[in-house]
């Protein structure tokens, strides 16, 4: 890693910083309002902050990071149990929040406030001190306190800044969330490492993204998805220098969409908590519809066939992701077990994703190898297919296939679908021209909508659990 972990922060300390909303605030004043909360935390073992889109959130990370404290972020919107769960989980010792946003609990608070300024404390923490403790999406199971050393912070933004050629020219435009690896990892703390202004619009909505006049701009795939819907917004987006999407797999044909739409095909890149970000196509590297590139600078991957033995890279044989590099996490917090399992015996993290490399690299994501890999009749088959060939058909806006439980296949293929589907017999029907027997839905149910969470992931869990 090279240098302290914000290192933009400390020089040409007038330019703007972070704008959220309408409120901007210079390096100068980001490092001084932070720098009251470094004092406030310093010598804790670990505090909270309320993730609200806001200002105060971003003062309050910043503040944590100077002062070498461990910073766990919540949900704004947290329900109780859950916000006891990662309070009591992570034994945080102070909360931090906006002004009036305090919160029943034994912990002492900490308002933050945006205007207030303070020298920097002279604390210089070790690359290996934990940064952020960051809860999983838990997506496929109770959200999990994912330990990340500050370099490993530091070396994804460096290489993704590497491969997006992202320098302090750049303004940075989202608005995600706060609490998640993609909003304030990649989202906040990454501009901040890279000295390029971020605008925050609050919320991702596809006005607010094309207002804000940027040059690299991230969303999820839902984001995407409705900024193609808003064909006005869409293409005031093609003065962009960089699209960028991740989180979720982005659907082909929203690719194709936006490409039309901004004349820029996405870039799709691929992370998780316990990772960070670490495979991306490149900016000056092909675009491949459905694919997300190769590993950043440092990352090195294989793919773990079902025999147990390392699968070949030829493009198509699936197998489960492995990882290994310097943006991996320091174990799950509290949970040695659960980060053992995730271990390979030579130091690699097991991602729990189906993904296929071809010989010249590149990454595909074909889903979860707990929810997406259905078992039927005896085959393997990836659930993302099965999708893909449902989002090809004119009228499905949304698909997400399942393996429900089925005493004579193992797993029945389920899928539901989002859309203008008058008869989802002929959808079916329509499918098996294209797929192969066994992989054919038995069941196409029309839904309204979709289950995701706050990163617009399909809570499968949950699907499987009405089917
Ligand atoms: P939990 O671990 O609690 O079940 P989660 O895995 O959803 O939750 P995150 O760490 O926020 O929590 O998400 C990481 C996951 O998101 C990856 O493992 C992968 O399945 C998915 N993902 C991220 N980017 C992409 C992408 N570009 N294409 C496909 N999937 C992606
Ligand atoms: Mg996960």
């Amino acid at each position: 890693m090279q240098g302290p972990l914000l290192t933009s922060l400390t020089d040409d300390l007038d330019r703007n910083a972070v704008r959220v909303g309408d409120v901007t605030l210079t390096r100068g004043e980001l490092l001084g309002a932070a720098a009251v909360v470094a004092d406030a935390v310093v010598g804790r073992d670990v505090v909270a902050v309320n993730g609200s889109a806001s200002m105060e959130t971003v003062v309050a990370v910043v503040g944590a990071l100077l002062a070498g404290v461990p910073v766990v972020p919540l949900p704004a919107d947290a329900g109780r149990a859950e916000r006891d769960y990662v309070l009591s989980d992570s034994g945080a010792q102070m909360w931090l929040c906006a002004p009036g946003c305090a919160i029943e609990s034994g912990l002492g608070t900490h308002e933050v406030d945006i205007t207030a300024r303070a020298d920097a404390p002279t604390v210089e923490p070790d690359p290996s001190d934990i940064g952020i403790i960051l809860y999983t999406s838990g997506t496929t199971g109770r959200p999990k306190g994912v330990r990340l050393p500050r370099r490993a912070l530091a070396a994804s933004i460096d290489g993704l800044a590497d491969a997006w050629d992202w320098t302090s020219d750049d303004t940075v435009v989202h608005g995600l969330p706060l609490f998640h690896i993609h909003g304030l990892v990649l989202g906040m703390i990454g501009p901040l490492r890279v000295g390029s202004p971020l605008i925050h619009t609050v919320r991702p909505t596809p006005a607010a993204y094309a207002a804000a006049g940027g040059s690299l701009y991230f969303g999820v795939p839902t984001v995407w998805s409705r900024v193609c819907d808003d064909p006005e917004s869409a293409r005031a987006l093609s003065s962009a220098r960089l699209i960028v999407s991740g989180s979720a797999p982005l659907p082909v044909p929203v690719f194709e969409k936006l490409t039309e739409l901004t004349g820029k095909p996405p870039v799709e890149r691929y992370g998780m908590s316990e990772t960070v970000i670490t495979v991306s196509i490149r900016a000056d590297g092909e675009r491949r519809p459905g694919w997300v590139g190769h590993p950043i600078a440092g990352v090195s991957t294989r793919i773990r066939g079902e025999d147990g033995r390392l699968a070949p890279h030829d493009g198509e044989t699936l197998g489960e992701l492995e990882l290994a590099g310097p943006t991996l996490f320091d174990g799950y917090l509290g949970n040695p077990e659960a980060t053992a399992e995730v271990m390979t015996d030579d130091g690699w993290f097991r991602t729990g994703d189906i993904a296929a490399i071809d010989p010249d690299g590149f990454h595909r994501i074909a889903g979860r190898e707990s929810v997406d890999m259905i078992k039927s009749g005896g085959y393997r088959i990836g659930a993302g297919e099965i999708e893909h060939i449902l989002l090809s058909y004119p009228g499905v806006r949304e698909a997400a296939v399942v393996g429900v439980p089925d005493d004579d296949l193992g797993q029945r293929i389920v899928a539901f679908v989002v859309g203008d589907v008058e008869r989802p017999d002929d959808l079916i029907d329509a499918v098996a021209k294209d797929l192969s027997v066994h992989k054919r839905p038995r069941e196409i149910r029309v839904v309204d909508g979709l289950p995701r969470n706050a990163m617009g992931k399909v809570q499968k869990k949950a699907l499987l659990e009405g089917a």
